[in-house]
């Protein structure tokens, strides 16, 4: 599936298959997210290079592997990172290859997995091994929101069994977040505007939730829910009354993490600086999550402790692809996940 410019409505082409970096791989794409950054990118609000083949949560299997490719062979099952590190720089080597200033994202800086086949580069870090538990469909809705919000939670947020953690947007990212968290251990407030996805957040573990629309004065609600404040807060939607709400709610010592994508206009939140340093609250920005980071939530989903494919709410086909990222531009960020199944 190809777009030729932005905007342009995409369409299904023969085009040439992918060449087999030295370090990298090829894969049989078996499941690919649909994603709001796909549509983002068609839109022409993150430029990425033209014509341009979309998709960039994927799971599927080794057909190819370069010279230099030390840990992989074809039949391997396998995904990656949105985020594809070099493989060399000083960040990758550290294990941070979701910083890597020569990063490759599948989908933005080259052919993306809305394809029979794709190629990725530096297959040694980047690629992770599937679990045989764990379905391509499964695998491709961690895409980036799941994985994402696991490290956020995790990583960043260090949560702890008993914590408090507020979620200020309750689509992708979001519900990811509460359904980590509530695994977890952690007591999940949920934030939306919309009714349907406050009812989701409540299924998959939210203690309590909060219509936004409706509350005048979220981060007084919240502290007194949780007696103080939350431990930990996330703007899971990216705009500047969602991070300004999650910074305002936290307890003293909190972390705030910022998730949701703020871009052009939005970009500049006025974040309460006085009550960063009064309360002396910790503030994170999160984008994505390394391959070596993958094993310890993979194996949770094996263990059917965290089920992402609950948040799959449609598979299509390819042919279907070109109507449902077009589609996206009358759909609000809330709600679940696409997944194209078949090729
Ligand atoms: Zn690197
Ligand atoms: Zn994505």
């Amino acid at each position: 599936m190809v777009y030729d410019d932005y905007e342009l409505m995409p369409e299904l082409r023969q085009v040439a298959d992918p060449v087999c970096p030295d370090d990298g791989a090829v894969l049989s794409v078996g499941a690919s997210g649909l994603c709001r950054s796909d549509w983002h990118a068609w839109k022409g609000h993150d430029p990425v290079p033209l014509p341009q083949i979309p998709g960039h949560e994927l799971a599927g299997t080794v057909v190819q592997v370069g010279r230099d490719v030390k840990d992989w062979q074809v039949g391997d099952r396998v995904t990656v990172p949105f985020v594809c590190g070099c493989g060399t720089c000083e960040y990758c080597l550290a294990g941070n290859a979701q910083v890597c200033p020569n990063q490759t994202q599948p989908g933005f800086t080259g052919p993306g997995s809305f394809a029979e086949l794709v190629a990725i580069r530096a297959a040694d870090l980047n690629l992770v091994a599937l679990p045989e538990a764990v379905s391509f469909v499964a695998a491709a809705s961690l895409g980036c929101r799941f994985a994402t919000a696991f490290r956020a939670v995790t990583v960043h947020g260090r949560l702890k069994a008993g914590d408090w953690l507020a979620v200020h947007g309750c689509g992708g990212v979001g519900l990811s977040a509460v359904m980590i968290a509530s695994v977890l251990g952690g007591r999940v407030i949920a934030v939306d505007i919309s009714a349907a996805a406050l009812d989701l957040a409540a299924k998959l573990g939210a203690e309590h939730v909060i219509d936004a629309s409706k509350d005048t004065d979220l981060a007084a609600t919240i502290t007194e829910v949780t007696k103080g404040g939350a431990r930990i807060s996330i703007d899971a939607l990216g705009s500047p009354t969602t991070a300004v709400n999650s910074v305002r709610c936290l307890r003293r010592r909190g972390r705030h993490l910022q998730v949701g994508l703020l871009l052009g206009s939005q970009s500049r939140p006025p974040i309460p600086m006085d009550l960063v340093i009064s309360r002396e609250l910790e503030i994170y920005g999160s984008h994505g999550m390394p391959a070596c980071d993958y094993p310890p939530m993979l194996a949770l989903i094996a263990d059917q402790r965290l089920r992402p494919e609950l948040l799959v709410t449609r598979e299509i086909t390819l042919d279907e692809a070109p109507a449902s990222l077009a589609a996206l531009d009358q759909e609000s960020a809330t709600g679940g996940i696409a997944v194209i199944t078949s090729f």
